[in-house]
């Protein structure tokens, strides 16, 4: 196994993922082809040793210096991949109360969670106070007086941060930068030091930190130092003030290498410049220094293995490879134009080479995977959509009628299904029967129909 982590890879996003001599995929000791024949496709395949690399990269980028990772649990959010981030010691950055459940129910320490996000509803905030977690980063001045109003009503007293807009630009793409003036996260910097002063002066409230979050994907060390400059100073003008802060948060948004030519902002490269720039510029010793990954833990963990279905050409030459995943399996490329490399999962010799958008079933144009990709496929193969751990599953959405794809951990030899299978049937299961049309076909026979559908397909797959 340990050997395996370290072969080769056509796209070398860390470890996990390794091909054989011949050129098969394979997923720590699982080949990504069984894996398929099993679960059927699409399948999310997460690897236990990346994820763990990663956390664990983290950790140890910190040195002697105090700290918390608070994994961002929305990149991708099943309970078993936040079960093996807080067993390795890591807390959570949470933007719902949904969230906070989720990482309570996978075992996360309250202690280690962090609230972020610029409209928390009165039930969240009531249920972060009452799970005791460690600190509310408030992204305005309504959302204290909230926080404080609530706190009161149920005789608790919430810990807090200002989450600062540093109106820094961390050139990344428009869709995901957080830290420009005229986003809608954090506070305004000329609020920031009134909004410090009234919080103190609130008796449920306890001022604990100062947070920030520029953006995602972001490719150098130079915009966290810009944004340490800027709490720097609120931090050390606070503390002639008279408020002294316990923790600095520095958010996440580390990038990763999603095409061959980019390159990831490793946490070996990031949290080194950070530890000492906070040393450097914050006059309190031993400040503790959060961070926030999401990306850069799960991202290059994950495949999303697809089947192809149908070759078809279009007008001007145009050739399709028409896959069983969509855009309601990773949303990355319909919403942001990502990209994600697709491999086949095995080389097919007898394949004709050929430039493939790779799209999939859903009724939309901005359906595609990838557009001009040199492929060389027939149906029946399968692909790997690779770096899909991130924002993948979390954003994944059943439009189209189309169920949650599966999702599994390798671990060494052993595949662990992270979730029950879902089918149509079970989407349709929670909703209302109002009786208007008088059924043409019995709706208990149709959903046995469709049953005996998804066993008739499930053993031809098996059977191949
Ligand atoms: C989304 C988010 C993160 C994680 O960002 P990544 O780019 O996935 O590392 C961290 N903090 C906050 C407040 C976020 O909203």
């Amino acid at each position: 196994m340990a050997e395996n982590l370290n072969r080769p890879d056509s796209l070398s996003t860390g470890v996990g993922f390794w091909r054989t001599p011949e050129g098969e995929l394979f997923c720590e000791d699982v080949a990504l082809a069984d894996v398929a024949r099993r679960y059927g496709t699409p399948v999310y395949v997460y690897s236990r040793a990346a994820v763990a690399e990663r956390v664990r990269a983290y950790e140890a980028a910190f040195g002697d210096a105090p700290h918390q990772v608070c994994y961002a649990v929305k990149a991708a959010s099943t309970r078993g991949i936040l079960e093996l981030v807080a067993s390795l010691g890591a807390g959570f950055d949470c933007v719902s109360g949904g969230e906070i459940l989720r990482a309570l129910e996978a075992g996360g320490d309250p202690k280690k969670i962090v609230y972020s996000g610029v409209g928390k509803g009165e039930a969240d905030i009531a249920f972060a106070l009452e799970a005791g977690i460690r600190c509310f980063n408030i992204e305005s001045p309504a959302e204290l007086d909230r926080i404080h109003d609530v706190a009161l009503a149920l005789g608790r007293t919430a810990h807090v941060s200002v989450r600062v807009n540093p109106n820094i630009d961390a050139h990344v793409d428009a869709h995901v930068a957080t830290g420009l003036g005229d986003s809608k996260f954090g506070v305004k910097l000329t609020e920031v030091i009134p909004l410090y002063e009234k919080a103190a002066k609130l008796p449920n409230i306890h001022i604990e930190g100062i947070s920030c979050h520029i953006g995602s994907l972001v490719e150098s060390v130079a915009p966290y130092l810009q944004m340490v400059e800027v709490l720097a100073k609120f931090v050390n003008e606070l503390q002639k003030r008279g408020i002294t802060l316990s923790h600095i948060d520095l958010g996440g948004g580390a990038g990763v290498a999603y095409h061959p030519e980019e390159k990831a902002l490793e946490p070996s490269v990031l949290i080194p410049a950070l530890v000492e720039a906070v040393r450097r510029e914050v006059h309190i010793p031993d400040i503790e220094i959060f961070v926030e990954p999401g990306r850069s833990i799960i991202a290059q963990a994950a495949v999303l293995l697809t089947t192809v279905q149908y070759l078809k050409s279009g007008l001007f030459e145009r050739q399709f490879c028409i896959v069983d995943a969509s855009m309601t399996e990773l949303i990355r490329p319909a919403i942001y134009g990502s990209y994600h490399a697709i491999e086949p999962v095995r080389p097919n010799p007898k394949a004709k080479r050929q430039i493939l958008n790779v799209v999939g079933p859903v009724c939309e144009s901005t359906d595609f995977l990838g557009n001009d990709r040199d492929l060389a496929v027939e149906a029946g193969d399968l692909l790997a959509v690779r770096t899909a751990g991130a924002y993948g599953m979390s954003m994944a959405s059943t439009y189209n009628s189309r169920p949650l794809p599966m999702e599994v951990m390798v671990d060494g030899g052993r595949v662990l299904p992270l979730r029950r299978p879902q089918t149509v049937l079970d989407l349709s299961a929670g909703e209302a029967r109002l009786g208007f049309a008088s059924p043409a076909v019995d709706p208990a026979h149709a959903d046995r129909l469709f049953e005996e559908a998804l066993g008739f397909s499930q053993r031809r797959r098996v059977a191949d």
